[in-house]
């Protein structure tokens, strides 16, 4: 096995040349888990970039051939069917989560590749005898995507907007950074999808209306409530569902293919990693020519040998099979959109415009149950696979322009604390607006406790440890003195993009203590001799909206200059 790094380009990734004059454009790029896009704004209007074969969208596929050498892109997509294993595709379901979670655990049953832990807990993936991590392998992507625009441009452009599912929690976002340095790349902003969407959709526009992102792609599917006036696009709220997407429905025709097959023959199909690979393309292949046919034809020659003899697959779907297969799979979309509705105290009747994002969106049972439940038609002219990556430029130019744009987001999930009992106590509940501020109460609980240590996590179980691990912060500072003697008001608060900041004093003189934020809290109680503490966790108020400040250029700068981790920036 190669001797690796993680946290740069391989050695051999091209990236653009140095001698270029810099650009000081931001470009926006939209990351997704089937293709990725790119768009700058030029005469005011997003214009998205193609490549230099014109294609308007990269997949997000990277790749070992037989040779050992690395693809990249459409190169990449091109070995998918034949060489599968070596070929890392939907990366973007993976990156930043931790190997040992049952997501990445239900997820590699979807892939071909291997997929292996590095270090304690990130997600590698192997392809012959390398193994990348997942920020790398979407480095590469957007380090392709840079590409387009810096020979578009003739210039270097290496700042960027972009843009990630609603639901990604820090851990998934901070990732996405992580990507962003190893591709030499600032990322300015992380902007949720359904909002970049809706910035495509209404920016400059004087839209006074709630409207309704419905977002289902090749893996997820998402649905988000927002309310736009002046130029402001407000969340009000958003959910979705990570398991359910245009795989599921390509899911359904292979195991339609399975059933013909076996019909056909008396026998099941024995499958390897090839065939496998060759029915789900043939099976997505079906699945889009029904978006615009009645009906469609699935050959699959040579399929398999069986006593000496090559066997070939064919069989007709018709589209009314197929909705007849799949429409659990929209009822459930509907549901989602159901919850968030509610959430957002609204009834389907109070939307007023619903924009339809992701390649899954064409099929006509979607529309056609999105346009019954909502009682109109989803919004036409926005283009499902490029709306999001133009917003994202949108973003970008109204950040260089310092135009007058405010995203007020919500956060995706809860993040609280573990208590003593093991239980989570919620400071930031799901849906709260961002920014949005929180203070707790704490107490030393042993005689001469010299640390107070806060684990945080993000998620809904009541059980922290059944929620999503996301660092911690120790404070420090105070004298020793008996237990519950100590007693500090601890101020948390998450700004646009969440990041956390945390600061903490005494509550009798006010006096700041020291806060260190850590990405793995065991390890920093060890390296100062001290026992993992628990405070007693007691809300001294309960959770304020900050004001909303609208960000400068400047502003964004410093917020990326700090730690790493997604708590970034320490205060006293
Ligand atoms: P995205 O993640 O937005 O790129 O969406 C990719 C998903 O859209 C994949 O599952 C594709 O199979 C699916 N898709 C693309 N075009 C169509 C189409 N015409 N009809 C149905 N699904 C499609």
């Amino acid at each position: 096995m190669t001797s690796p790094s993680y946290n740069a380009l391989p050695p051999e990734v091209e990236t653009p040349s140095a001698d270029l004059p810099k650009s000081d454009m931001i470009m926006g790029i939209d990351l997704g888990t089937t293709y990725s896009c790119v768009a700058i704004v030029e005469d005011d209007f997003p214009k998205v970039i193609p490549s230099r074969k014109g294609q308007r969208t990269t997949p997000s596929i990277v790749a070992l051939d037989d040779k050992g050498r690395l693809l990249i892109g459409e190169e990449a997509k091109k070995q998918l069917l034949i060489n599968p294993t070596n070929t890392i595709y939907g990366a973007k379901r993976f990156i930043g989560r931790h190997f040992y979670s049952d997501e990445v655990g239900a997820l590699s049953r979807y892939f071909s590749y291997t997929v292996v832990p590095i270090g304690d807990m990130a997600v590698g993936a192997q392809v012959g005898d390398r193994i990348f991590s997942l920020p790398q392998v979407s480095a590469m992507i957007l380090n392709e995507l840079r590409k387009n625009v810096c020979e578009y441009l003739k210039k270097n452009i290496s700042q960027a907007v972009v843009s990630v599912p609603a639901y990604y929690t820090e851990n998934q976002r901070e990732a996405v950074r992580e990507a962003g340095r190893i591709a030499g790349i600032d990322v300015i902003r992380i902007i949720n999808e359904p909002t970049a969407a809706a910035l495509a959709y209404g920016l400059n526009k004087d839209y006074e209306r709630k409207i309704l992102v419905y977002d289902l792609g090749g893996g997820t599917f998402d649905a988000s409530v927002l309310e736009l006036f002046e130029n402001v696009f407000k969340v009000l709220a958003t959910g979705g569902d990570t398991f359910l997407g245009g795989v599921d429905f390509d899911e359904r025709a292979v195991q339609y293919i399975l059933s013909e097959y076996e019909r056909a023959e008396g026998q099941i199909l024995q499958c390897d990693s090839v065939i496998t690979q060759r029915l789900k393309d043939a099976a997505e292949r079906a699945k889009i020519e029904l978006s615009s046919k009645s009906s469609a034809q699935i050959d699959l020659p040579y399929i398999t040998i069986a006593q000496g003899k090559f066997k070939d697959f064919r069989a007709e779907l018709s589209q009314e099979d197929f909705n007849a297969m799949t429409e659990d799979l929209v009822d459930r979309t509907i549901e989602v959109c159901v919850e968030v509705l509610d959430a957002a105290g609204m009834q389907p009747e109070d939307v007023e415009s619903v924009i339809l994002v992701g390649g899954q969106t064409r099929m006509p049972l979607v529309v056609d149950k999105v346009s019954r439940f909502f009682a109109k038609q989803p919004t036409k002219g926005v283009h499902p696979d490029e709306v999001v990556a133009c917003g994202a430029a949108l973003m970008a130019h109204s950040l260089v322009s310092q135009s007058s744009v405010r995203l007020i987001d919500v956060l995706p999930m809860s993040i609280g604390g573990r208590q003593p009992n093991g239980g989570f106590k919620t400071f930031f509940p799901a849906n709260c607006s961002l920014p949005a501020e929180h203070e707790i109460g704490v107490a030393t609980v042993h005689d001469g406790q010299q640390a107070i240590e806060v684990f945080l996590y993000q998620g809904e179980s009541d059980q922290a440890l059944e929620n999503e691990f996301l660092g911690a912060f120790v404070v420090t500072g105070f004298p020793k003195s008996p237990k519950g003697q100590v007693r500090l008001a601890v101020n948390m608060s998450l700004d646009q993009e969440s990041i956390l900041e945390v600061t903490a004093r005494t509550l009798s003189t006010g006096q700041p203590m020291h806060v260190q934020m850590v990405a793995n809290a065991p390890a920093v109680a060890e390296n100062l001799d001290l026992e993992p503490l628990e405070p007693v966790l007691a809300p001294v108020q309960a959770p304020v909206q900050a004001p909303v400040r609208p960000a400068s250029p400047a502003a964004e700068k410093r917020r990326y200059s700090g730690l790493r981790g997604f708590i970034r920036r320490i205060s006293e």
